[in-house]
């Protein structure tokens, strides 16, 4: 069986596309926790932990780069962080590229990410870095429009108890979230 790693933003999110991997039996799962984009660092921890109980009750293997590196987000998004689409895209090909080199240097025959299946994020965008990444490092990218498999991710994640935040990760995505004003 071919093997794939796949990048985990969360574990609410993580529910429907490991499902419709595992029934598709077409690769073997490995989890990829790489998410400097979550603040701040109790909230990080917090996903981080739903993770990986999610991954004991469900049986997904995970990798961890449990070091908290705010400072290379914060790099990646230092002149980003006022669009927020050019801010996303930053954030995408961090998160991206690194699971890309694990893949590669892990000898995994693919790459994919969780950010398939949220309908808040810049879905194409995620594609088409995907298969950029791909080319660049030589690895399959997986691609599945697992947005499909919405309203069943959210059973799954209810049933289960998982804690289900209320905003993407960043803080600015804490402020667009909450902050009424901040539309107007
Ligand atoms: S809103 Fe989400 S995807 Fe966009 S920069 Fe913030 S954490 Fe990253």
């Amino acid at each position: 069986m071919k093997r794939l790693l796949l990048h985990v933003c969360c574990a609410p999110c993580t529910c429907y596309v490991h499902q419709c991997l595992s029934k598709d039996k077409k690769y073997a799962i490995t989890g990829f926790w790489y998410n400097p984009n979550i603040h701040p660092f109790l909230e990080y921890q917090k996903r981080m932990m739903t993770l990986g109980y999610y991954s004991n009750e469900m049986n997904l293997p995970l990798i961890r780069k449990t070091k908290y590196s705010l400072e290379e987000w914060m790099e990646i998004i230092k002149d980003k962080y006022k669009e927020k689409d050019k801010r996303c895209l930053g954030c995408y090909q961090l998160r991206l590229e690194e699971t890309a080199k694990r893949a590669k240097k892990e000898k995994f025959d693919s790459f994919s990410t969780t950010l398939l299946y949220s309908k808040f994020q810049m879905h194409e965008n995620i594609k088409e870095l995907g298969q950029k990444l791909a080319h660049t490092y030589n690895i399959e990218f997986y691609y599945q429009d697992f947005r499909l498999g919405w309203k069943e991710g959210i059973e799954i994640s209810k049933k289960l108890d998982l804690y289900r935040q209320q905003y993407c990760g960043c803080i600015f995505s804490e402020k667009e979230r909450f902050d009424a004003a901040a539309e107007k």
